[in-house]
């Protein structure tokens, strides 16, 4: 086998004949020697002329190309069952490891289907009310589900990718994601496919419990545990008024995949004296420029209609702390990502067409314990305190979900803006001193990033078209179960499996659904 390289125009595909003779050049063989041509890789090549490269596999006769298959998926209604927290990336993908396993996944959520999850977060668009369970990071698929749906892991050492791929492809999504350099998905598409997994894993004896949040977490003398949850009956319905009840729930092992803004799971590690640690997180902005703008900058001024909206990222150092991009929406909107009353918390999700005129990225600030001193008393949950005030001082400069926002220029120059853009934003924003409002620490250090970025990276995106809001705090988590690198187990609770991004152990949906089949291999 050998790689090959060739490159297209943007929206065409190398035919067969094309991948052949350029297979049969490459391996030194006729063409009818050559057995078999797959594309592997495909990325926007921006350089010189725009192009599409294709990374192609060719295979000559007598050598065969290796097809990923998917392990089988057991029949688990009499099998002994495990009890997992949380239907985020991490929990549904821990959940059909284990019906690989033989093992039965019970998943308990705190919000609803996906399907009745939507009128909440209109809601909250709406009229600015936040479901504390039913919200953009709860509910069915968690956090990821109303997304950019992006796919993309740095780290190769957590695990196949090739399983979660393929997995997506299976329950719905665009089989161009086992090719793209840059995989995306789009919240238009997500919800569909996490109703697959669920079919998938109820279909095979599996079992979900929506509206079901836990509230306790009980080691039994046997070494099983009981797990507490209040149960709301319109866990399905998407209804206003709630009947609540308690129910428990017992298993020998639970993997807890709660994600990172399951606030009341961290206190309640802390009430029980169960080990967590203060984990250094990410706090700044959601910058919002025109796409076109965007598209301007990094497609060299030759964007043309039926090229991707361009994407961007970059990180630098200030004052020996990180500053970079993240979670980069190109033709996308910003969502309210708030999980409780009070908060103002910004994040994004696009469309899988990616065609909204807007490109937004949180540019953050990495945070580590010891820049915080003032919050040293709360101990493990100290940069979990110093997130919460944050939020907190947005929500209340505007009284509302609205967003504290100033134009990029006039933030790096500390005055408030006389007037501002159009945003994405639902809710809306109104014009503040973010420079003030937020940290200092953070606070100067984007002072200096946004003209170095303009300056050195990316020309034109130092600008006052750009919208600075408030506040993009929930990065990742700022607290970490501990857990035991070999076991998985918490380091003082056996049978417990922290997983996920909750844990402290993934960032995004990729590395979270890898978290998950990990634990669920151990378990
Ligand atoms: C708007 C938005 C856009 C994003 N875009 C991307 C992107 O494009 N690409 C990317 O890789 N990442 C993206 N992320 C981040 C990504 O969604 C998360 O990294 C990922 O979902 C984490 O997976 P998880 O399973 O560990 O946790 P989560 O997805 O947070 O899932 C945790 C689940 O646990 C449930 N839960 C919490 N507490 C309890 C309890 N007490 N009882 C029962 N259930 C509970 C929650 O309701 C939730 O469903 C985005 C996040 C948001 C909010």
């Amino acid at each position: 086998m050998k790689e090959i390289e060739i490159a297209c125009p943007i929206g065409k595909e190398p035919d067969t004949a094309q991948m052949v003779a350029a297979a049969a050049k490459a391996l030194g063989v006729a063409p009818k020697n050559v057995s078999a041509c797959r594309i592997v890789r495909r990325s926007v090549d921006a350089r010189g002329d725009i192009l599409y490269r294709y990374r192609i596999e060719a295979y000559r006769s007598g050598e065969e190309a290796e097809e990923y298959r998917i392990p089988e998926y057991m029949d688990v209604s009499s099998s002994e069952p495990v009890i997992v927290i949380g239907a985020g990336p991490a929990g549904m993908f821990a959940s059909l490891r284990l019906l690989m396993r033989g093992k039965k996944p019970v998943i308990l959520e705190r919000g609803k289907d996906v399907h009745s999850r939507k009128f909440d977060m209109a809601r909250l668009s709406r009229e600015g009310t936040v479901d504390p369970d039913s919200n953009y990071c709860f509910g069915e698929g968690g956090a990821g589900t109303f997304s950019d749906g992006k796919l993309f892991t740095r780290s190769s050492k957590r695990g196949d990718i090739r399983e979660v791929l393929h997995q997506l492809v299976a329950f719905g999504a665009d089989p161009s994601i086992l090719i793209d350099a840059h995989p995306h998905i789009g919240s238009d598409r997500l919800p569909g496919i996490v109703e697959n997994i669920r079919k998938c894993i109820v279909e095979h004896g599996g079992e979900y419990h929506f509206g079901t949040r836990v509230t306790d977490i009980c080691k039994r003398a046997d070494g099983g545990f009981d797990v507490t949850a209040s149960v709301s009956d319109d866990g399905m319905s998407g209804g206003a008024c709630r009947g609540v009840s308690t129910a428990v729930f017992s298993a020998r092992k639970i993997i807890l995949a709660t994600g990172h803004s399951a606030r009341d799971i961290y206190r309640l590690f802390a009430e029980k004296g169960w080990e967590l640690q203060a984990k250094g997180f990410a706090l700044g902005v959601r910058a919002e420029h025109p796409q076109s703008l965007i598209n301007r900058i990094q497609y060299h001024g030759r964007y043309q209609p039926y090229m991707p909206a361009a994407e961007y990222s970059f990180v630098t150092q200030i004052e020996g702390r990180g500053v970079f991009s993240f979670c980069m929406c190109p033709g996308g909107i910003l969502v309210p990502s708030a999980t409780g009353p009070g908060e103002t918390v910004l994040n994004g999700m696009s469309n899988s067409a990616r065609n909204s005129r807007w490109a937004n990225a949180g540019v953050v600030v990495s945070v580590e314990p010891e820049d915080v001193p003032e919050y040293a008393s709360y101990g493990p949950l100290s940069l979990l305190h110093f997130q919460m005030d944050v939020e907190k001082r947005m929500y209340d400069f505007s009284g509302s979900v609205k967003a504290p926002a100033q134009r990029m220029m006039d933030f790096c120059r500390r005055v408030v803006s006389s007037g501002l853009p159009a945003t994405s934003y639902h809710p809306g924003a109104v014009s503040a001193p973010l420079h003030e409002l937020l940290p200092e620490n953070v606070s100067l250090r984007l002072k200096y990033a946004f003209p170095e970025i303009g300056n050195r990276k990316m020309r034109g995106y130092y600008t006052n078209e750009a919208l600075l809001l408030g506040v993009e705090s929930r990065t990742s988590s700022p607290v970490r179960i501990p857990r035991d690198p070999e076991t998985l187990e918490h380091t003082g609770i056996k049978g417990l499996y922290p997983c996920g991004e909750g844990a402290g152990y993934a960032g995004g949906i990729v590395s979270s659904a890898l978290d998950g089949i990990r634990c669920a291999a151990l378990v």
